[in-house]
């Protein structure tokens, strides 16, 4: 049993409640870790930790935690192999999925903001003649972080690493479900010697340490990922405090097939987009769109290499779908699978949990599922499912392709598939979404803008964006 504890103040301890959650691996379904079941109160010592890192963390200079960043970088990087074994031992996902995409990506995360600081420029507006205006950006002080179950050491690094970068100290929490990376993560920090107090982390449930970072007067800007509810809950805590606010909620994310598409490409990437990491990628395309002409080539293809994944051990190197994240998540799932049926829908293919042998048998698996027959306005295809599931509906012209993509409230990814260069940019310009990829999908580059429209969110992460996020930006003007 891995007993996993909060990090604050550079020291490991307990919750002052004393109390534990129990950690489940969902490949198994049995209980491996606990981790401490905080409160305010934990909060509270994060938060008088976090402040009195702040002067000397921000004192050290760019280079100062620049070289600190990659350190940790660094050593993340070398205990990769151990990092991705927990990873999916905490998500469930295949074990070479989190070798290949989770641990690289947030030493990539890392790497990426400890070197962008390097190059940052500051701007300078001149009067002629009359003043030098400069923008002096400062750290805004303690930041919170909060991140969900889905990817959650790449998330999380996602958002602790520019608040860092920026001079930030944090206060960050990771989601009770996959608490273990990021555990891992404290003792890579601690064994490079990040001073105490610049990154503490608090575990423990959504509604009580969540809740209390959100409304902590000491903490002035809070960046989250997770659902929309959880983030409208955020936004009504800490808009009356004027807390600064990023807001990375969920998706209904389209993919638009039009007749002229690479097929063999598309289909490659579809059932990427689809199935990937169970389904439970908030970018994963769930509504897929494809031209009348194409549909039948499509849905006979598409269902047959949805029928071949291998859902298994995520241990075994051939597993293309692990276990869900958890028991709740996956009753969530197939619940969803059910209405859409009572909504007249036809599952082609999967809508059921699968019951692996042995010691996995008590594992939270199921079948990719794929479902066609239901309209826009139905909840199968407007709420959000966040699991191995997708719906199929045809369209005939471009601009009903666009109106069915718009059809939600969500609007964080959207994904074209044509050869048609015109086409591409007029309908990657008509899709309501913060992200959208033509002929590919999840090719990220960590300078580019990243967040949602609508319901999605507010507000983006990414490059710039973020360091700009966790700073404050000063105009001092000096007369001529
Ligand atoms: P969630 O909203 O339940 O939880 C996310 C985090 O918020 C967890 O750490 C949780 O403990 C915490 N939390 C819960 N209640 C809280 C409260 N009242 N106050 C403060 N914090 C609280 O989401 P989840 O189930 O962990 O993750 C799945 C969701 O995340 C999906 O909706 C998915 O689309 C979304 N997501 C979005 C992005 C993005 O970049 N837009 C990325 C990944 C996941």
């Amino acid at each position: 049993m891995t007993t996993i504890l909060n990090h604050i103040g550079g020291r490991f301890t307990a919750a002052h409640s004393g109390a534990t959650l129990p950690v489940h691996a969902p490949a198994t379904g049995e209980v491996f870790a606990t981790a401490p079941d905080s409160d305010s109160r934990d909060v509270d010592d994060a938060v008088a930790a976090a402040q009195a890192a702040l002067p000397a963390w921000w004192a050290l200079g760019r280079e100062g935690r620049s070289n600190a960043l990659l350190r940790v970088a660094a050593r993340v990087e070398r205990d990769l192999e151990r990092f991705a074994q927990a990873e999916s031992q905490d998500n469930g996902k295949p074990v070479h999925l989190a070798r290949e995409v989770d641990i690289p990506r947030a030493v990539a995360n890392l790497r990426f903001f400890a070197t962008a600081i390097l190059h940052q420029q500051s701007e300078a507006h001149l009067m002629d003649e009359v003043a030098l205006n400069y923008t002096d950006r400062q750290p805004v002080g303690v930041a919170g972080c909060i991140s969900p179950w889905n990817l959650p050491l790449y998330l999380f690094t996602w958002k602790v690493a520019p608040a860092l970068a920026a001079g930030c100290t944090v206060v960050a929490k990771p989601s009770e479900v996959t608490p273990l990376t990021a555990h891992l993560l404290a003792e890579a920090c601690a064994a490079e010697e990040l001073p105490p107090g610049v990154l503490n982390i608090v575990h423990g449930l959504g509604g009580k340490v969540g809740a209390a970072i959100s409304a902590h007067p000491g903490i002035p800007a809070i960046s989250f990922t997770g659902g929309t509810r959880t983030g409208a809950e955020i936004a009504r805590t800490a808009a009356p405090l004027f807390k600064k606010l990023s807001l990375e909620l969920g998706g209904k994310n389209p993919v638009l097939v039009f007749d002229d598409c690479d097929f063999d490409r598309m289909l490659d990437t579809t059932v990427r987009s689809s199935f990937r990491n169970q389904g439970q990628i908030c970018l994963c395309g769930s509504r897929i769109l494809v031209a009348r002409g194409l549909y039948d080539r499509f849905k006979a293809a598409f269902v047959a290499r949805t029928e071949a994944l291998r859902v298994g051990d995520p241990a075994d190197p051939t597993t293309d779908l692990g276990a869900l994240v958890s028991a709740p998540h996956l009753e969530k799932v197939l619940g969803h699978v059910d209405l859409a049926r009572t909504e007249g829908g036809t599952v082609l293919c999967g809508g059921e949990r699968v019951q692996l042998p042995g010691a996995l048998a008590g594992g939270w698996y199921m079948r990719p599922t794929v479902i066609e027959g239901l309209g826009p306005q139905c909840r199968t295809n407007q709420e959000e499912i966040f699991g191995p599931v997708v719906t199929l509906q045809p369209f005939d012209t471009e601009e009903e392709a666009l109106a069915l993509a718009n059809a939600t409230p969500y609007g964080l990814a959207g994904v074209v598939w044509t050869r048609d260069v015109h086409r591409a940019h007029r309908v990657a310009r008509g899709i309501q979404a913060g992200i959208v990829w033509v002929n590919c999908w999840m090719v990220r580059d960590l300078r580019t803008p990243f967040g949602g429209t609508k319901q999605s969110g507010v507000g983006r992460e990414g490059g710039w964006e973020a360091l700009r996020f966790f700073t404050e930006a000063r105009n001092v003007c000096v007369r001529w």
